[in-house]
């Protein structure tokens, strides 16, 4: 069984952890660390021959040139993170059409290729915003992989199904869902497969979880963040304690782990995964 292997591209500035303390006008000013975070990322990918769907912030891409070429250039896939990192829901529908419009636009001509996935930030396809699934479709994308089944306080549609699917968009599109893996045990659905929760739990809790999903039949894609693997990044003092716990929590265990993980199971891009599923024709 392969499974999907997806980082999320974007700098530590733009986490929504901290957009309460960070401006995005203020942006420019932090130093950033999101092209030597993503080289490190890319060397251990390379390390282990393993290729991945990088969902790029498209105000990184504009911001820092060399990034996408960077990631095209190594054989992954490029896909789309949004523009400005703001929750779908905390936008109108005319903002959120523009900006993915624009990132993708962006994405596609650094890549010099198509750009068919998006993953919204902070997972913020929820109930009321499966409206974005339209805007998605009709901006050409074929797949998202956005939506979390979990109940959480940012985020998730607890009750949405855990294995990638085709769907119907409310406007009637196709488009296919490729859900942030979930651990069913019971009546429980338990989010193992990356992020804090790879750096919250110890590793063999993920290791376990995969397995399990994997025996179960289906592929797992995991996610994580270039600024996962940074320990020595500049630290936000003046956030919320749990904020700054879901960020800094095991950061210096995460490079390592992932590593591990590596090790331990098979991955590939998005794409390549959703095509051997028979969801998505081969690239
Ligand atoms: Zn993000």
């Amino acid at each position: 069984m392969r499974h999907a292997l997806s980082i999320d591209v974007e700098d530590y500035f733009h986490v929504a952890a901290f957009q309460d303390i960070v401006a995005p006008d203020d942006w420019p000013t932090y130093p950033t660390r999101v092209e030597a975070n993503t080289e490190k990322v890319l060397s251990i990918l390379a390390d282990k021959g393993v290729a991945a769907t990088f969902f790029v912030l498209g105000w990184a891409a504009e911001h820092y040139p060399r990034l996408v070429p960077m990631i095209a250039g190594a054989g992954h896939e490029v896909a789309c993170h949004g523009y400005s990192h703001q929750q779908i829901y905390n936008q109108s529908r005319e903002r959120f059409r523009e900006e993915t419009r624009r990132a993708k636009a962006i994405l596609e001509e650094q890549a010099g290729t198509a750009v068919a996935g998006y993953r919204a930030a902070t997972f913020s396809v929820v109930k009321d915003t499966l409206w974005a699934l339209d805007e998605l479709a009709e901006a050409g994308f074929l797949y998202d992989s956005s939506i979390f089944p979990v109940h959480h306080d940012h985020y998730g549609i607890a009750d949405w199904p855990v294995a990638p699917h085709r769907l119907r968009t409310p406007g009637g599109a196709g488009l296919v869902e490729f859900p942030i893996s979930v651990l069913e045990a019971g009546p429980l659905k338990l989010p193992i497969a990356g992020g804090g929760y790879f750096r919250l739990f110890p590793y063999s809790v993920t290791r376990w979880g995969l397995r399990r999903i994997g025996r179960s039949g289906r592929p797992a894609v995991f996610y994580l963040h270039p600024w996962e693997v940074d320990p020595a990044q500049p630290r936000f003092a003046n956030a919320r304690m749990l904020s700054r716990f879901r960020h800094y929590n095991n950061l210096e265990r995460c490079e390592r782990r992932l590593r591990r993980l590596l090790d331990d199971f098979e991955f590939t891009t998005v794409r390549e995964v959703l095509a051997e599923r028979g969801l998505l024709l081969p690239c």
